[in-house]
């Protein structure tokens, strides 16, 4: 059995190692020079936070998310397990309870249990959220480490080699465009996302802390050697055009809310990119006969495309079903 993946994003390539673990020739391809920026999965935070997700997910998104984030344990020693802070500022602490009332897995915490979890965030919030449960990857490493494990696998990945899923070889062929693939899913939208990576000498966090807020609820993913991923908008639009002053002023001026330490941290890099989302903003894998298309991912690309990936690769090689496969919601 032989199969080609079009796409390097992290939906290409863990629905490529789920084929390749499973005895599949896997030959993966992408129209980028390597793994870079032309993908959406290069912007991504990588929080792997099922349950903090269910407070505007629907619950699948809590169950598969689980699933995936046990499947990176196993594969990716970059994942840090430490869990997920929520906090709010003093005016808006009714958007702590909501958020959680619409959530699973976590804890209360006050002022004290705040700075022995995060001692720079010492007198800063009077209450928070803790998922112990969750955690968080570097994207950029976790693709390096999915293509690494692929080669050791003996599967070929090309890049710098754009191919529409009807010209591929292979018994089966993996599309995984991303928001490329709307030619073939007219329903795909990109809803934009903008981000920043900053780095802080005087502020430091171990897990990912979200601040809440009724208008841009944002996020500070701890990368290592002070360095944070600031995220993200969600706008309908699909520019991808560069950051607008607008998004940096919200994502600075909330970065400034957690902490005025992180006034002094250097900007060193900021992007947008278009997440691939459907009507419903969940995931789908549809077969039309050799082809199967794996996408949808939204906001959610490294916390499900594990188990995404699980399903279309069991679904694929299953001989029973050669129709239309389920839509991820019904699994
Ligand atoms: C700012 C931001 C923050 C985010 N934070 C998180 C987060 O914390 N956690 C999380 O789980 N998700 C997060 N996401 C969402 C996540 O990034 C996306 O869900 C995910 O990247 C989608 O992956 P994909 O593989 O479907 O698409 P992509 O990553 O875009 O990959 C598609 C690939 O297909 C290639 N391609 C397209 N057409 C062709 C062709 N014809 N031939 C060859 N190659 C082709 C492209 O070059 C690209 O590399 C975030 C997104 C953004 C923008």
């Amino acid at each position: 059995m032989r199969a080609t993946v079009i796409g390097a994003g992290v939906a290409g390539l863990t629905t490529a190692l789920a084929l390749a673990e499973r005895g599949v020739a896997v030959e993966v391809v992408d129209r980028n020079v390597g793994l870079g920026p032309g993908s959406c999965s290069w912007h991504a935070g990588g929080m792997l936070a099922p349950w903090c997700e269910m407070a505007t997910s629907e619950p699948i998104v809590g169950r598969l998310g689980a699933t995936s984030l046990a499947w990176w344990r196993e594969r990716f020693p970059g994942v840090v397990a430490k869990g997920t802070l929520v906090v709010a500022p003093a005016r808006d602490l009714a958007e702590l309870d909501r958020f959680a009332r619409r959530t699973q897995h976590y804890e209360w915490l006050d002022e004290a249990d705040l700075a022995s979890l995060e001692p720079d965030l010492a007198g800063r919030f009077r209450k928070g959220l803790f998922f112990p449960d969750e955690g968080h990857l570097d994207p950029r490493r976790a693709l390096a480490a999915l293509v690494e494990r692929l080669t050791a696998l003996g599967a070929a990945i090309r890049f710098d080699t754009e191919l529409e899923p009807e010209a591929a070889r292979g018994d089966l062929v993996f599309d995984c465009r991303g928001l490329s693939g709307r030619t073939d899913m007219p329903a795909l939208r990109g809803v934009r996302g903008e981000m920043a990576l900053i780095r802080a000498h005087s502020f430091s966090l171990t897990r990912p802390v979200r601040l809440l807020h009724p208008r841009l609820p944002v996020y500070l993913v701890p990368r290592g050697d002070g360095v944070f991923m600031l995220g993200a908008t969600m706008l309908e639009s699909e520019s991808k055009g560069p950051v607008s002053v607008r998004s940096m002023l919200d994502l600075l001026g909330a970065a400034f809310a957690v902490h005025p330490a992180l006034g002094e941290a250097e900007i060193i890099e900021f992007g947008a990119d278009l997440r691939p989302a459907l009507p419903d903003n969940l995931p789908s894998v549809e077969r039309a006969g050799r082809i199967i298309r794996v996408n949808g991912l939204f906001r959610h690309g490294f916390l499900l495309a594990p188990a995404i990936a699980q399903i279309a690769a069991g679904a694929a090689l299953d001989p029973h079903l050669d129709t239309e496969l389920a839509h991820a919601n019904s699994a």
